[in-house]
Parts: C-alpha cells; structure tokens; sequence
C-alpha cells in the first residue's frame, strides 16, 4: 500500500512527487497517456524561473523526473481507467494494475484539443502551438493564425498582436461562439483580420521543420485558398483528463476538478493539482505550484490521519498471516 499516488507525470505531478519523496513518502507516480504532459509537446520555454537562457520542455521535465527518482519516486506506466474512491485505502486501477494507497493526487492534466491534421503534430513546438502566453514571444513581427471561435481564440488573437506583425482569425462558421465583448476587441483590432468561414485543411511546412502557411477551404464553395505565415496558434479548447473520476470528484461545467482550501477535494485524502483543476492560467510554474501544494495538503493529511495508517498496516499483515485454505 502505498502514502501517496499520483496519477499523472507532468509539471505538476513531478512537482507534487518531488515533495511528497522528500517527505519520505515514497510516492507512485502513474505516468499517463501524455507522459511529461504538455510541456513534453512544446520546444523552448522562456518563463519558467531559474533558466535565464530557457530551457527545453523535455529536458526541464526529464530533470523534474529524475529529481523525484532521486529522492525515492516510483514510476510505473499507465493509464488510469478506474478509481474506487468510496472508502481509504483507495483502489486505483490502470490496466491490469491494482493499487492501494492512503492519498490520491491527481494532476492527470488537460489536453489541448486539436484539429487533427498530420502536420499539425509533426510541426507542434515548430510553429505550431496551442499557448499563446508560452510561445507569442517567437513570432515578434511575423504574420501567424490563430484558430477557433470562442473566447480562448479572441483573447489570444488580441494577446498575439503584441508581438505578431498581422493575426489571421480562423474559424469554421461565420458565427462566433465567443462572448460580444471578446468579438468587439477583436474587430477594433486593426492588426486581425478575420477569416470565416474557413476550415483549415493543411498547415503548410514542406518538411522544412517550420510553418510556411495555411490551406483553408471554404465549407459551401469549396473554394480553396493558401495564406503564407510563420505560426498557428490551435485555440479551439482542452479536454480535462477526468474520464476515471466522472461522478465521483466535484466538477466544474466544463468537466474540470473543483478544488478547494488550497488542493482540497470534497473526498478526504484525495487531492487535485495542475491543469486538471485550472482552465485558466494553464502555465507550467502555477501547475508546478499547485502540484507543491497537493503533496504538502497529503503530508499534512497523512500525518493527521497516523492511527487510521497504523490501522491499515495492522488489517494488511494479518490478512497475509491467514493461512491459505486448503483444498
Ligand atoms: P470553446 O468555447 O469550447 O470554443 C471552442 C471553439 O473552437 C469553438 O468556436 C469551436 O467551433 C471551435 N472548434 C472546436 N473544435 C474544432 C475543430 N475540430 N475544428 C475547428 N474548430 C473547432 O473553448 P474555449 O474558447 O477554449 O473556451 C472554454 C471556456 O473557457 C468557455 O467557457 C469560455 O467562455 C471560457 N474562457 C473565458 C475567457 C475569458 O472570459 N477571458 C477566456 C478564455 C476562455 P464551433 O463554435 O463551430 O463549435
């Protein structure tokens, strides 16, 4: 049985099993469908502290793994589709794979969703991305795109104008499903032009390792038309990652964990950190953050809840004394 299972291995899983090992609590990490999560898609990132030349977002997350591992984490591969939260021990299922422990820490992360196309994923981190804040800064005086209708779209398009030389505002229908006062700032921005309907049918790269362009179709006509420009900001929305823990941990309408008092849940034991609770910051340091805060709220909760453990452990060693019965 384990102290602490934490299901997810991105920023701030690690985080959160950095603190929870050098707590002394041993802490299984469940790594996930997107192992390293989100930061493991992208390339350079410019505003995590402590890197003032920036640092890649594979490395900074493999140098997060091996802090954990060098303070007792334990890594196992696997992707969650069971929880049994009713009572503790609680019972987590990935495959095959049945696990027991005395406190849950989920930062099973958010997935950006994205359009499907196959050079959108050869060329994501190569200008292609789906955070403004993290990746703006690289195209300061380049035309780029930014695609989707709601609200995330309008707020990047207008962000990304501090830098871009012109944004393109894609969307599939004429019809924005973002609010009035979002479309308004957008429209008064001289440097957007809005493109719809328009559905983007290829990015264009030309296996040169960056974008070149974008392919659009018009949905009634057909009629196709290419842009040339250096980036495509993909903001049509994320998915939380909570498939195994519908109907049984607090959610908001929009799917994403509640947490309170710090990483509380309405489930005592089980907390909540990173992307998984947060639709809006979303930034590596405020996931980092928050998964520091899911291991201390654990430490402090295990440490309140010693006799229950004692408890555990008693109820565990007499049920291996029993002998087996014979046949
Ligand atoms: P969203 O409201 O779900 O909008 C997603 C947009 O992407 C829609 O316009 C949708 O088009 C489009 N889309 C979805 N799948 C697509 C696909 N496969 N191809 C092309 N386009 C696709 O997501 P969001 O904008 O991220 O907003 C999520 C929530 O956060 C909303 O409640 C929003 O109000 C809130 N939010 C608020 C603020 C703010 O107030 N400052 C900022 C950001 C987000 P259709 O319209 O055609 O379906």
């Amino acid at each position: 049985m384990y102290d602490v299972v934490i299901i997810g291995s991105g920023c701030a899983g690690l985080t959160a099993a950095i603190y929870a090992a050098r707590a002394n609590l041993k802490p299984l990490v469940i790594d996930g469908h997107e192992p390293g999560g989100q930061l493991s898609l992208t390339t350079m990132v410019e505003n995590f502290p402590g890197f003032p030349d920036g640092i890649l977002g594979p490395e900074l997350i493999e140098n997060m793994r091996k802090q954990a591992k060098r303070f007792g984490a334990e890594f196992k591969a696997g992707v969650v589709n069971e929880a049994d939260l009713t009572k503790r021990p609680f019972k987590i299922t990935a495959g095959k794979d049945v696990y027991e422990t005395k406190t849950l820490i989920v930062a099973a992360g958010a997935s950006a969703r994205m359009l499907g196309l196959e050079n959108e994923r050869k060329l994501l981190g190569y200008g292609v991305s789906t955070c403004a804040t993290c990746d703006g800064f690289f195209f300061r005086g380049k035309p780029i795109a930014v695609v989707g209708g709601g609200d995330s779209a309008m707020e990047e398009a207008n962000f990304l104008t501090r830098y871009a030389s012109k944004v393109y505002l894609i969307h599939r229908r004429s019809e924005f499903r973002a609010s009035k006062i979002m479309i308004d700032r957008v429209r008064a921005n001289e440097k957007v032009e809005i493109v719809t309907p328009a559905i983007v049918e290829d990015i264009l790269g030309h296996g040169t390792g960056a974008v070149e362009g974008v392919r659009l179709r018009h949905p009634e006509t057909n009629a196709i038309r290419d842009i040339k420009l250096d980036g495509v900001f993909v903001a049509i929305g994320h998915t939380p990652n909570t498939t195994a823990f519908r109907g049984k941990i607090e959610t908001d309408a929009n799917g994403y964990l509640i947490a309170s008092n710090g990483s509380k849940t309405t489930i005592p034991g089980v907390f909540v950190a990173g992307d998984v609770q947060d639709h809006r910051y979303r930034q590596a340091v405020t996931a980092a953050g928050s998964g520091c805060m899911a291991a201390l709220d654990a430490e402090k909760f295990l440490e309140e809840h010693s006799a229950e453990s004692a408890s555990f452990e008693s109820a565990r060693q007499s049920s291996a004394a029993v002998p087996a019965p014979a046949n």
